[in-house]
């Protein structure tokens, strides 16, 4: 794979005119780079293929319009904080928020399945969460999904800080 070396605002700012048309009209799109800089090391397509998967879900919960907050900061994370297979460490935070249809729990234990949608025929393949999980989880990193049903969802890629202090 290739991989480049470039911090969180970068990842994001290099596709944010893409993901913001992508976003659609209706919705309210905002972006909140990191006020410090938090450098991974990323193929960088593959990266961008996971924020548009996410931008998509994000605007395909919102038919009748909403916001969508784009955010990247830093954090530590203890092992509580990870997934199974990550370690604890410093992380670079990239979320997609949304104020759409959010996700009932039984669908929520599912969205990471291959082919699990539930969108109309031609309207999704079920692959984009599936796809994005194995692509974060070969950086290292991993995704969390924090849903409320109708207020919203909050899609966040973890991805280890690859800084040269660190
Ligand atoms: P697809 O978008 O093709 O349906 P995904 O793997 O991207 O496939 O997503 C699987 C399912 O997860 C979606 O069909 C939807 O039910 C749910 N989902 C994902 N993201 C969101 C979101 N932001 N808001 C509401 N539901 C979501
Ligand atoms: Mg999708």
């Amino acid at each position: 794979v290739y991989t480049a070396r470039m911090d969180g605002n970068t990842l994001v700012e290099n596709v944010v005119v893409l993901l913001e048309r992508l976003a659609g009209q209706s919705v309210a799109f905002e972006w909140r780079p990191s006020r410090s800089l938090q450098t991974v090391l990323v193929d960088q397509a593959q990266m961008e293929q996971v924020l548009v998967n996410l931008v998509t879900n994000a605007r395909d919960a919102m038919p009748d319009g909403g916001r969508l907050t784009m955010t990247v900061d830093g954090a530590v994370l203890g092992a509580d904080d990870v997934d199974g297979y990550a370690k604890p460490g410093p992380y670079v935070r990239i979320s997609v928020s949304d104020t759409g249809s959010g996700i009932d729990e039984a669908t929520r234990a599912r969205i990471f399945d291959p082919f699990f949608t539930t969108k109309e025929v031609g309207q999704g393949t079920g692959l984009g969460l599936s796809i994005s999980y194995g692509i974060v989880k070969r950086h290292g990193g991993f995704i969390k999904v924090e849903s409320e049903t109708g207020r919203g969802t909050t899609c966040t890629i973890f991805l280890p800080r690859t800084d040269a202090a660190l």
